[in-house]
């Protein structure tokens, strides 16, 4: 195994500039890294130039053979294993060289990350699953949480390229371990905003004011970080910009939910959760903010949050 470190001037791939690969690709290119970027959005992709400086072949083939390592930061795993086996020629591993390094940092499904490691593998290609946690803000500052998965030797290799973009880096086990991690994390996440939503309802119906109970229960036992850091800013404010999709929790709870199946856990409070947030998404449609979840309950109980009754 290639064992030296990927450090700058390397030339990285990424793929995915969206709300959250840019400030990542800005982070690496601000340590020095060269990047290599490509989305199917050409205004994203315009962004990424301006920002980085990224060369933007327009072929995954391309990225592949000038690339040391490719980080993808897609929507799902669906999408990942669309850009690196491809259904319509270009693909990454059409150019990846042996001992080069593919970095899923997207909230991807465990089980396709095992299944595209070991298709990259039969090629000499190494793969991490280093999914993300913190947000838009935390992209932007180069604070982000990183749950990596893989083989220990490759996670050193890439560390120089994870420290750019992150603060804290776990090493959670074998490679697939960091999106169960991920999507069992946003699990817990999203099961904190839906029993805040239907605290500060039910104790706003019975005539306490919503910013005081958020208040009350970031000062007891009941705050979580929906309380610390969504309720004020993004629900009783009416913004819902915190900038993480509601389709994207949807699908980070319906991998929690594989995992626990898939291992025989129960997961009653789980299910629940997803049947909750699944009907939300249908009844606002797609695009929709995931902190507008909330709306979905106060059409429940015919009350908006933080009006008078
Ligand atoms: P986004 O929708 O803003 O960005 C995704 C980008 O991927 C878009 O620019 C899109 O055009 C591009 N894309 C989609 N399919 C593609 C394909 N086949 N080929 C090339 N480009 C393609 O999403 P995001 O909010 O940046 O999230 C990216 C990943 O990070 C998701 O897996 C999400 O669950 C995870 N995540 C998001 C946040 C957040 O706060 N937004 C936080 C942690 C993790």
């Amino acid at each position: 195994m290639n064992s030296a470190s990927i450090v700058p001037p390397a030339r990285v791939g990424v793929i995915g500039l969206g709300l959250m690969g840019l400030p990542m690709a800005r982070n690496l290119a601000r340590a020095g890294y060269r990047i290599a970027a490509h989305d199917l959005d050409r205004g994203a992709l315009a962004r990424a130039r301006d920002a980085t400086g990224a060369e933007v072949p327009g072929s995954l083939k391309v990225i592949g053979e000038s690339c040391e390592a490719v980080i993808t930061m897609l929507p799902d795993g669906k999408a990942v294993r669309e850009v690196v086996l491809g259904s319509g020629g270009d693909c990454l591993l059409a150019g990846l060289a042996r001992e080069s390094v593919l970095i899923d940092m997207s909230s991807s499904s465990p089980v396709s990350t095992r299944e595209l490691g070991a298709r990259l593998a039969e090629r000499g290609v190494a793969m991490l699953d280093a999914p993300v946690s913190g947000g838009v803000r935390k992209a932007a500052d180069a604070t982000l949480s990183i749950m990596v998965g893989g083989d220990s030797g490759q996670i050193a290799r890439c560390r120089p390229l994870l420290e750019a973009m992150g603060k804290q880096i776990f090493l959670t086990g074998l490679l697939g371990s960091g999106h169960a991690m991920k999507a069992l994390n946003n699990y817990v996440s999203a099961a904190g905003l839906a029993a805040a939503a239907e605290a500060v309802l039910a104790g706003q119906r019975f005539g306490l004011e919503a910013k005081n109970v958020v208040d009350i229960l970031n000062a007891s036992t009941g705050m979580n970080n929906s309380t610390l850091n969504k309720f004020h800013q993004f629900i009783l404010s009416r913004a819902f910009d915190s900038g993480f999709s509601l389709d994207l929790m949807v699908k980070d709870l319906k991998t929690a939910v594989e995992v626990a199946h898939a291992t025989g856990s129960p997961a009653p409070f789980a299910e629940a959760c997803l049947e909750a947030w699944s009907e939300a998404q249908a009844s606002l449609g797609p695009g929709a903010d995931h902190t507008a979840v909330v709306r979905y309950w106060e059409k429940l109980a015919g009350t908006e949050l933080g009006k008078k009754a």
